[in-house]
């Protein structure tokens, strides 16, 4: 199958999916996810109608902007883990970052924005394991992070990000993305986005509310081996 095939299958599922949840598809923001594929593909998708890619990695970002043609209406979404000092990077490549979990972090988004800078877009990314280094706020200084971002005056909380547990069926880890949600819209009523669902469990994702995908695999074929 080619890319175009692939991203057609992809978003019936995706149709599928909503419909089944008694949701519209049209409610849902397809992230394709381009991590080590080249600059080319971003082109390509972009001429098969793609207006949304996710990065991982705050210097492939960077260098993959860099390289493609001018794309008007393309969103970058930054969706890997960040280090503080990589913030000025990030915001200058990208307009959604989903993976703010710790106060420096927005801090060092904050500060990168600059005066008149359009605001940027954060996801609190929250970690569904009980392991720490899994990347994302623990649900318990959720909350803390929540309320920190909305005080940053060039940030702009859009909602909530995780990714699903390897040692746990994603369903119900979904649902307590969803219960997680639901308090940062309680802090932040504009905060209704849910980032979640992956290659392998969109559809589960899609079942708990979730807004935004971002789909890798699936759509790119495999990933390219790095050295
Ligand atoms: C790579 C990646 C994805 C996409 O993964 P696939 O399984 O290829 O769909 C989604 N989210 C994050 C955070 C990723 O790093």
């Amino acid at each position: 199958m080619d890319l175009a095939s692939r991203l057609a299958e992809v978003d019936a599922r995706i149709a599928d999916a909503a419909r089944a949840a008694g949701r519209d598809p049209a409610e849902l923001t397809r992230i394709v996810v381009t991590k080590f594929h080249p600059a080319s593909l971003v082109e390509q998708l972009y001429d098969l109608g793609v207006r949304d890619v996710g990065e991982n990695r705050q210097q492939e970002l960077t260098d993959k902007r860099g390289r493609v043609r001018d794309l008007p209406g393309l969103t970058w979404h930054f969706i890997g883990q960040a280090q503080t000092n990589k913030a000025k990077a990030i915001r200058a490549a990208a307009s959604v970052v989903h993976s703010v979990d710790r106060h420096r972090l927005a801090d060092a988004l904050d500060a990168a924005g600059g005066d008149g800078a359009p605001s940027l877009d954060i996801l609190v990314q929250i970690n569904l394991t009980d392991d720490p280094k899994r990347g994302g706020v623990a649900p318990s200084d959720l909350r803390s992070l929540a309320e920190h971002v909305i005080g940053c005056p060039t940030l702009r909380l859009r909602g909530v990000m995780a990714v699903a547990p390897l040692e746990e069926p994603p369903a119900p880890a979904f649902e307590r993305l969803r219960e997680y949600a639901d308090l940062v819209r309680e802090l932040e009523p504009s905060a209704t986005w849910i980032s979640a669902g992956m290659t392998g469990d969109f559809a589960e994702a899609i079942a708990a509310g979730a807004t935004h995908l971002r789909i890798g695999t699936a759509i790119t074929g495999p990933r390219p081996v790095h050295g």
